[in-house]
């Protein structure tokens, strides 16, 4: 069974054709700048091929993916048909999805109602699900959600101290996304430990350009840092993560900024690239602090700061916590990061082996021996989720 997993941003889509006998990638690849001038395909299957072609929308995107699958020279498959499913990744089902579904009439309608959690997200999502309807009739399209593995949270957990009829009327709670990431490298963790899930207490630390914690309780979120939108939590590349909510009214005040204008700060001007002024990648930045740079290592220290606050409040939310698990861009690839995070946590019984943290992207347990807490470098795969899911739910 072949999965076609899918990926639809505002201007970017990201694709994978997985077989499931193995769990192989046959093929992936990006399309990047969709509408825009310059739109390019990059494709890896059979051969790498990378090629700039217009593609005014996700039509000729998606098109120029299945011509990618198909060529005879770079693709994998002869014909579409081998294509099982379409299993896409959508950010937020709000409090209807729990569980990956198939996608029909009713699911749309309400992926859409969604929008308004998620106005950058989800309208990207359903065209990119609208297209596949249209370019590959008749196969399973499947819906998997950022939001779904979080619906285990506590009231406590996802309530805000507001208003309640906010959350009758608007549904304002906290919500949680990367839940294919939190859900995929929980449960290696417990393989990994040869444990069973039911019986662990997990962190679990999602630092990408994107990033959020977890705390995972026999195998169900208890709580999350991102909260109603992607904004809340841990700071970000460029997103503020927590702060008073009082700042936005008084630098709107003091800089004559609108709500639009506030909220485009908090989302790409803030973060690590916000205090260091630098870059939102942790690479240049882990370079310029190296050199002196006191703005880049004054937004390393309140990264590495934030993330160790989080672990003790969700260490403290389950009552212990057996392994505190790094994964995406940062987490697999910075021993620097992961070193500094847990330095805040030798109180938790973690101690860390400085030889065994100096790996990037491999599976390992760095604590050191006799560790009372695991700590674990674990690659995430949202991909690999996703077509799992969709193979679940054409079961
Ligand atoms: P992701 O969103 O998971 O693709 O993560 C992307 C981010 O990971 C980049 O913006 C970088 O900040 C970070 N990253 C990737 N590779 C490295 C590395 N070798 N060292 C430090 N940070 C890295």
């Amino acid at each position: 069974m072949k999965i076609l997993v899918m990926n639809c941003g505002s201007s970017s889509l990201k694709y994978q054709l997985i077989d499931m006998t193995d769990e192989r990638v046959m093929a992936k690849g990006l399309c990047e700048r969709i509408g825009i001038e310059g739109s390019k395909i990059k494709h890896e299957g059979a051969e790498k091929y990378e090629t700039e072609k217009p593609m005014p929308t996700h039509t000729e995107a998606i098109q120029l993916v299945i011509e990618a699958l198909l060529d005879g020279k770079h693709g994998v498959i002869k014909s579409i048909d081998e294509v099982h499913a379409v299993g896409h990744r959508v950010v937020h089902g709000g409090e209807k999805f729990a569980t990956s579904v198939i996608i029909t009439d009713e699911v749309k309608a309400a992926v859409k109602e969604c929008a308004d959690l998620a106005p950058l997200h989800n309208p990207p999502n359903l065209i990119g699900i609208d297209v596949c309807e249209k370019l590959l009739p008749g196969k399973p399209q499947i819906g998997v959600f950022d939001t779904a593995f979080h619906q285990t949270m506590p009231e406590k957990a996802y309530l805000y101290a507001l208003p309640y009829e906010y959350y009758e009327k608007y549904k304002v709670r906290r919500y949680g996304f990367h839940g294919t990431s939190h859900k995929y490298v929980s449960d290696r963790a417990a393989s990994f430990l040869g444990k069973k899930i039911e019986d662990l207490k997990i962190i679990t630390c999602h630092m990408g350009n994107g990033a959020s914690v977890a705390a995972i309780k026999g195998g169900k979120v208890v709580d999350t840092s991102m909260g109603l939108t992607p904004l809340e939590g841990l700071v970000m590349g460029t997103r503020s993560g927590d702060m008073d909510p009082a700042i936005m009214q008084f630098v709107m005040g003091k800089e004559g900024l609108s709500i639009k204008e506030m909220e485009n700060v908090l989302n790409k001007n803030s973060g690590v690239l916000g205090i260091s002024g630098v870059s939102s990648d942790f690479r240049d930045i882990e370079g310029a602090a190296a050199e002196g740079n006191k703005r880049a290592k004054a937004a390393l220290d309140v990264y590495y700061y934030r993330v160790a606050k989080y672990v003790g409040a969700y260490a403290a939310a389950m009552n212990g916590v057996d392994a505190v698990v790094f994964t995406a861009g940062l987490g697999e690839n910075s021993a620097v990061a992961r070193k500094e995070i847990c330095s805040y946590l030798t109180y938790l019984g973690l101690e860390i082996d400085d030889e065994k943290n100096n790996v990037r992207g491999v599976e390992v347990n760095f604590a050191k021996d006799g560790s009372k807490v695991a700590a674990l470098l674990i690659p995430t795969n949202e991909e690999l989720v996703i077509a799992r899911d969709t193979k679940d739910c054409l079961k």
